[in-house]
């Protein structure tokens, strides 16, 4: 679809333009495989000389059709849908490091990824500094190896709440001749585009607001095709050498500005699988075609919710960055002017047991581990998604203790108001 095009319509209509007489509707390709006439025809696709779908662990037709939209939606020049955000972490570092590499990481980050970088890829062989987002150039650039093939960040990490700054990010990781890659999964491409402050890929759990409904587990790697892997080759042997499992194929000569995504759906989706469903992808559009019209009644009901509990006695504090006396504030006005997520996180006076009463007294927001949904529901990460991490890599992360995250939905205000009302005086 053609540039000019705004995000609301792009929602709608990004991805997939049926020519005459085929479905008005994205079809769901429900087939692991697709037909050829000769074997000649089907060899050149294996030989990656010619487009087209061979098989759905790599690519399909419904896939690639929302992945479209994703990346006309951040104003990538493709993406590739994978099984689940956290897929989608994995393979857009492990796309460019292997063992023997170290990337620097946002400490502020979601637990699954802490995680997977923490311990699961470290047993691959990558290493991974956590820095603190706040700390300076200096601070943040010191962390950086000869090694280093990465800086990873989230736009709004989950459940901390901090907001990225994401030029600075850029700036340092430009510095150092690697990408920033950012997962912009609380903001959607709605309210941040990173790519316009300088990130390089982005990556979404799709799973969230973007899909919407909490219907199906997903993810997405959004390439911008602006980062130069040639002035850095040394740095990207694996995009920029010839791939002994492509007959020699060089990544960035054959494909230019997509050899990232290239590499990462023939090589790592060839290899490891974690292809989106079909049937996911065809849920994940029809969510997006709403997500433009959502997006801001969240923003609207979230903002609402957490003017509310900074004025009631019993709320010890309030952490979302649409409040004035937020630490990142200005930062959110910068890179979110028209409103940033959802997510709110707050504390109860009285602490962590009274914090879990009180979500046990919730009616019309549920306790469920999912964020981002168009139903209202609340989690306490300590006891649930953050139970792994120990207490001191529970504050490096920024969760405390008491944190409550109450992600907020698209019902209505007044009635989650009530609700919170009445869960605060039982
Ligand atoms: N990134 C962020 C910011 C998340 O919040 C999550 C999950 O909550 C993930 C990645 C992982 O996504 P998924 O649960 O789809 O694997």
């Amino acid at each position: 679809m053609s540039k000019p095009f705004k995000l609301e319509t792009l929602c709608v209509q990004a991805g997939w333009s049926p020519k005459k007489g085929e479905p008005r509707v994205l079809p769901i390709y429900q087939s692991t495989t697709f037909k050829y006439d000769t074997s000649e025809q089907m060899a050149r696709l294996f030989d990656l000389e010619d487009s087209g779908y061979f098989y759905t662990r790599l690519q399909n037709p419904t896939n690639d059709a929302v992945a479209a939209k994703i990346a006309a939606l951040e104003g990538g020049v493709a993406a590739m849908l994978t099984s689940s955000g956290q897929a989608a972490n994995f393979y857009a570092l492990f796309n460019i490091c292997q063992a023997g590499d170290h990337f620097v990481c946002s400490s502020a980050i979601y637990g699954g990824t802490f995680n997977l970088f923490g311990v699961t890829m470290k047993k691959l062989g990558i290493d991974v500094t956590f820095v603190n987002p706040d700390d300076s150039e200096e601070t943040i650039g010191a962390a950086f190896r000869p090694n280093t093939k990465a800086l990873f960040g989230e736009t709004i990490s989950n459940p901390s709440l901090d907001v990225l700054d994401i030029e600075k990010f850029a700036r340092i990781a430009h510095s150092h001749g690697v990408p920033l890659i950012v997962d912009n999964t609380f903001p959607t491409p709605i309210n941040c585009r990173p790519f316009e402050w300088g990130a390089d890929i982005v990556v979404h759990s799709t799973t969230k607001y973007m899909d919407g409904h909490a219907t199906s587990v997903g993810g997405a790697v959004v390439d911008s095709g602006k980062f130069d892997w040639e002035a850095n080759a040394e740095k990207f042997p694996g995009l920029c050498t010839p791939d002994e499992s492509y007959h020699g194929l060089t990544y960035t000569r054959s494909f230019g500005p997509l050899a990232y995504i290239t590499k990462a759906t023939a090589q790592l989706m060839r290899d490891l699988g974690s292809i989106q469903s079909p049937m996911n992808a065809f849920l994940l559009n029809m969510g997006l075609e709403t997500l433009h019209l959502r997006m801001p009644q969240h923003c609207r009901n979230a903002q609402r919710i957490a003017e509310y509990l900074s004025g009631h006695e019993k709320v010890a504090w309030v952490n979302y960055c649409g409040l004035p006396d937020n630490k990142y504030y200005e930062l959110a006005r910068k890179y979110m002017p028209n409103g940033s997520c959802g997510v709110i996180s707050f504390g109860l006076k009285g602490g962590r047991e009274v914090s879990i009463r009180f979500m046990d007294a919730l009616k019309l927001a549920a306790i469920v581990t999912h964020v981002a949904d168009a139903r209202t529901c609340v989690l306490h990460p300590a006891s649930h998604t953050h139970r792994q991490l120990s207490d001191e890599q529970l504050l490096e992360a920024g969760v405390r203790p008491d944190l409550i995250r109450f992600s907020v939905g698209i019902e209505n205000a007044d009635d989650l108001i009530d609700d919170i009302r009445q869960a605060l005086e039982s």
